[in-house]
């Protein structure tokens, strides 16, 4: 596969001087990882958590593919986001400034915090939960979000959050599988401008089935819209109410390093969400290591603003944990980005000063679509390094994040990373690395990745074609298991490398010539056009470089004479509509056999509005091979607008 030729992807940026010089992160680390692995990280949880009982050992992995981090130590995960801090003397410091959607705003110290975590945990105690118990959580993203967390994880309880824009059935399918005993909902919260009810959908999730009763036996609601709900006497109870009753404090239970702290399903991009579990010691160490060092954390002066949902484990790891172990302040934001004008996100980041920007592709080329004067009306100028999460980002994307939102002036750093593995594992560090747009780049310290071919050979750096991501040492963050199906955790990690022990992460990736790690999309995405495997990602790359196109997704779709075609599905930028659909297919099918190879050229490009995506923003490309193949369109659960399929499926016919 030869490298597509756009522009940014030969341009480099090396770190800023003033950000190297006060860097926390510097290359040393690199060294320390590489001379004693396992002593490095040993260090990190010692320097990084506070221990209740400090562990002797680092890894046990004597049971592969299940792993033991830290296992003799003891700790509470919420006493080390908030307890650790105010004994610290640091109470005052600003753990959240929030900001509702209807432009309410609420300032949550870490002594708030403390307060809040210690009643709730009591509350949740109160209503029979118990350490081991599984808690579900499905609020909106508002400050007692995080509390509830931090309660469940107080006592030991791990928590399922289940993201708010989930269905009913949705809710249910997650709580039956990790058998939750509560769930802590609200009335609703604010999405575009409206209140959306969610408690109605708690009721519909936790009615008897088929004579099946649910495992759930308390509800608490936060009151956030103040609209009318049903209530289930015996059953619900007011969060405040239920607050205000219980004690105002509550000693953390202390747990063994593998105790879990967590149930969380995958955003189920490539099928049936899984249910992955993360556990304490080792996820926190990574949690807090990787926020530390990738954002170049000073929690005396950063304002640090994670985008996510805190339903997606970017929202666990970047919003909730990893800030509050490293007694960050960061910005929380309710609603979505174009309520009730789309420079809202531009507005936060200039009222609070964010220094710290950490969001998705997908936002990223949202931004780009609507246009950069949004953004020129604000001052931005406080902002220090910039991240992205969730999926490649095109280059084109990259070089416009840096220069638009980041004055022409900060690192963007593009994190690799998966809800299996707790936390980034290949990224940039904004005051060593010389940034590459669209590359992940280089594992961090303490993590080993290789890219290998189908027999596991490793590629070497500059090999042409694509290969296998896979990570070939065990690291503190990683999932200890599928929630209650061991099998399917052997089977879909360590299987395809069993001889070898490693883990397969289901990416595809290659090396460049500079040993720079470029992902390629998923291993099922990969298209064979003649014997020729091409990327997803980089024909993508190619489409957007086009000045007409704001997104594009590419499918591979069976085809009589070479194996497959490629079929595209684009959206134009505001500046092209109303282009004639037939000459913009050719301009963008030429485009791309000029900027990757005659071989990559689209057999067809669809122009379409939409494209599918998850709730957290992915490109379900296996909904657009089922289109392009012409066959009934399979899952789409957890598909954020289900009416999409239909439209697009509509626009093909017509264009047929
Ligand atoms: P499922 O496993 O159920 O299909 P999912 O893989 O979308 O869902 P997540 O754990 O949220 O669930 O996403 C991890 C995946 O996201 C990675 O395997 C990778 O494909 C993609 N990804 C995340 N960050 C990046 C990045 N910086 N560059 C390229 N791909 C990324
Ligand atoms: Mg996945």
């Amino acid at each position: 596969m030869t490298q597509t030729a756009t522009e940014p992807q030969h341009q480099t940026f090396p770190p800023p001087a003033d950000l190297a010089a006060g860097a926390v992160a510097t290359a040393d680390l690199y060294e320390e990882a590489a001379t004693d692995r396992l002593a490095f990280w040993g260090r990190q949880a010692n320097e990084l958590l506070t221990w209740d009982t400090a562990p002797t050992q680092v890894l046990d992995w004597s049971d592969a593919p299940f792993a033991k981090w830290f296992a003799d130590g003891k700790l509470n995960a919420a006493a080390n986001c908030v307890d650790r801090h105010v004994a610290a003397g640091n109470g005052n410091r600003v753990a959240f400034h929030w900001v509702g959607e209807p432009g309410d705003t609420v300032t949550v110290t870490y002594a708030d915090l403390h307060a809040q975590v210690q009643r709730a945990a009591n509350a949740l105690s109160d209503l029979g939960v118990r350490t081991g118990d599984r808690v579900a959580i499905y609020l909106p993203m508002i400050p007692e979000a995080v509390v509830a967390m931090l309660a469940c994880a107080r006592l030991g309880a791990p928590h399922s959050v289940v993201f708010s824009g989930f269905s009913a059935q949705a809710l249910r399918d997650r709580v039956d599988d990790a058998q939750a005993v509560a769930v802590i909902t609200a009335d609703g919260g604010y999405r575009r401008g409206e209140p959306a009810p969610l408690k109605p959908a708690v009721d519909a999730a936790l009615e008897t089935k088929d004579g099946v009763e649910s495992t759930v036996k308390a509800v608490l609601v936060v009151q956030r819209t103040k609209g009318e709900v049903a209530w289930t006497q015996g059953r619900d109870h007011w969060w405040h109410e239920a607050l205000a009753a219980a004690a105002p404090t509550h000693e953390p239970v202390s747990v063994e390093a593998e105790h879990p702290l967590f149930v969380l399903y995958t955003s189920g991009s490539t099928g049936k969400p899984k249910g992955i579990l993360h556990t304490t010691g080792g996820y926190l160490t990574q949690a807090a290591y990787t926020h530390r060092n990738v954002f170049d954390l000073h929690p005396e002066t950063d304002v640090y603003w994670c985008g996510a949902d805190i339903g997606w484990v970017t929202g666990h790891t970047y919003i909730v944990y990893g800030p509050l172990l490293n007694g960050a302040t960061s910005v929380m934001y309710e609603g979505t980005p174009n309520t009730p004008t789309q420079d809202r996100w531009w507005q936060i980041v200039e009222t609070y000063g964010v220094t710290k920007l950490y969001t998705a592709p997908t936002t990223i080329r949202t931004f780009m679509k609507w246009g950069e004067e949004l953004v020129s009306g604000h001052d931005l100028s406080s902002l220090k390094v910039l991240g992205s999460v969730g999926e490649p980002i095109n280059p084109e994307a990259w070089t416009w994040y840096r220069r638009v939102i980041g004055g022409d002036r900060t690192p963007v750093v593009d994190t690799w990373w998966q809800t299996e593995t707790g936390g980034i594992m290949i990224s940039a560090l904004p005051g060593v690395t010389t940034l590459k747009p669209g590359s992940a780049q280089v594992p961090l310290p303490g993590i080993s990745v290789e890219v290998v071919d189908d027999e596991g050979r490793v590629l070497p750096a500059g090999h042409e074609g694509a290969g296998y991501l896979v990570l070939t040492e065990p690291w503190p963050g990683m999932l200890r298991g599928i929630w209650g199906d061991d099998e399917r955790y052997r089977d879909t990690y360590w299987s395809r490398f069993r001889d070898q022990g490693w883990y397969f992460a289901g990416d595809g990736a290659r090396r460049d010539a500079d040993g720079d790690v470029w992902l390629l999309g998923r291993v099922d995405d990969v298209m064979n056009v003649s014997g020729h495997r091409i990327s997803t990602t980089e024909v993508e790359s190619a489409l957007v470089s086009h000045s007409s196109v704001a997104e594009a997704a590419v499918v591979g779709a069976s085809d009589p004479t070479t194996g497959q075609g490629i079929v595209a599905f684009v959206i134009l930028r505001e500046s092209a509509h109303g282009a004639d659909p037939a000459s913009i297919g050719q301009e963008l099918r030429n485009h791309v056999a000029r900027e990757i190879s005659p071989i990559a050229k689209p057999r067809q490009v669809f122009v379409v509005s939409e494209l599918p995506k998850t709730r957290s923003g992915k490109i379900m490309r296996r909904l657009l091979r089922d289109v392009a193949e012409d066959r009934q369109v399979g899952d789409v659960t957890t598909l954020a607008d289900s009416s999409v399929m239909a439209s697009i499926q509509a626009g093909m016919s017509a264009g047929k």
